[in-house]
């Protein structure tokens, strides 16, 4: 497990190695530390009275919906941040790092996605495993970004059955017991995770060639528009303080207007404004909210990441090609977009 940082494991591994090791197979040695040290590193964070079970955190919202499936009823799964939050530049509180203190392990997407994850993870005494570990990575090809990966590989329910398999991996280290459990509730997660990209690439395939463009805010879409084949356009490349520029507004106005764009989108973590600005220089359609960086609360429209994928999908298609009654929907009236 190349990828996966085990603080607790190796500080444990200098005391322990030397009698281990003389007794035991190289790889038996190995999987028993980390079993050791594992629990021996961890505690209760879930507050909930619940102190059989391990604590996994992870960073969004979207990953713990992963994990839960994952997981099943054998270990509890928490998002540090909430439905709704902007997760690129986000300031975890006090209360995240007492949390995280406690957990058993902490899930990250990696790929510079949490751009404040290397700084709070620096002094816990907690194992993290990073999920996108294994995917094959797209990069950004405009802005200040360019060459570097973009870090949205879940938006390919693809990719998100490689998460599964990290999870599985790291979720069997945390609790060896469980193993089994973990692989058969992975197993049965990605058949869904497959039907549901089968769904979606069905239904954006019925976008005309000529309307097949994906213009958002954030350049968040770049693995979904290569799997359904769309073109993605978008005005900033990634969430941050200084985006939306007149420049980066400038060119896709006069791409929406170029390519007679039916419809273009924002996504529920941002504000829309930017993208009604082009709304009302170009005349097209705001096609309504897409969600990305975060799942909706429970009795929203996304509470878990099967309905954002078919959430997303079935917003594009019916928005490109000019099926939707609620078109002209801001995402200001949502209740999820920050002002
Ligand atoms: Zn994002």
């Amino acid at each position: 497990m190349p990828n996966f940082l085990f603080r607790c494991a190796k500080v444990a591994a200098r005391t322990l190695t030397p009698r281990t090791a003389a007794s035991r197979a190289a790889g038996a040695a190995a999987v028993v530390l980390l079993s050791l040290t594992l629990s021996a590193c961890g505690g209760d964070a879930s507050g909930n009275g619940d102190s059989e079970k391990p604590v996994v955190l992870t960073t969004f919202t979207v990953l713990a919906d992963v994990a839960r499936n994952v997981a099943g009823d054998k270990l509890t799964v928490e998002s540090i941040t909430k439905a709704g939050a902007e997760i690129h530049g986000y300031e975890p509180t006090p209360g995240d790092i007492r949390k995280a203190s406690k957990a058993d392990l902490i899930l990250d997407n990696g790929l510079n996605l949490e751009a404040w994850f290397g700084q709070f993870v620096e002094g816990l005494d907690v194992p993290h495993a990073v999920v996108s570990d294994g995917v094959e990575v797209m990069s950004i090809s405009e802005d200040s970004y360019q060459g570097k990966p973009n870090p949205h590989a879940w938006m390919s329910p693809v990719n998100v059955q490689i998460y599964v398999d990290n999870m599985v991996k790291a979720f069997s280290a945390l609790d060896p017991d469980n193993a089994a459990a973990f692989q058969a509730n992975g197993d049965a997660y990605k058949a869904e995770l497959q039907a549901v990209q089968d769904e979606m690439k069905a239904s954006l395939a019925g976008v005309p060639e000529k309307q097949r463009a994906l213009v958002t805010c954030e350049g968040a879409f770049s693995y979904l528009a290569r799997d359904a084949g769309l073109r993605e356009v978008y005005i900033w490349a990634v969430n941050a303080e200084q985006q939306a520029t007149p420049q980066q507004i400038t060119r896709a106005i006069e791409y929406v207007r170029t390519n007679r764009v039916p419809a273009v989108f924002c996504e529920s973590t941002v504000s829309d404004a930017p993208m009604q600005q082009v709304v009302g220089a170009t005349g097209t359609k705001f096609g309504g909210v897409l969600y990305v960086d975060s799942l909706s609360e429970a009795d929203g429209p996304v509470p878990t990441y099967l309905d954002l994928i078919r959430h997303d999908a079935d917003l594009i298609t019916k928005a490109l090609t000019g099926t939707s009654a609620s078109a002209t929907a801001s995402a200001s009236t949502s209740g999820q977009a920050k002002s």
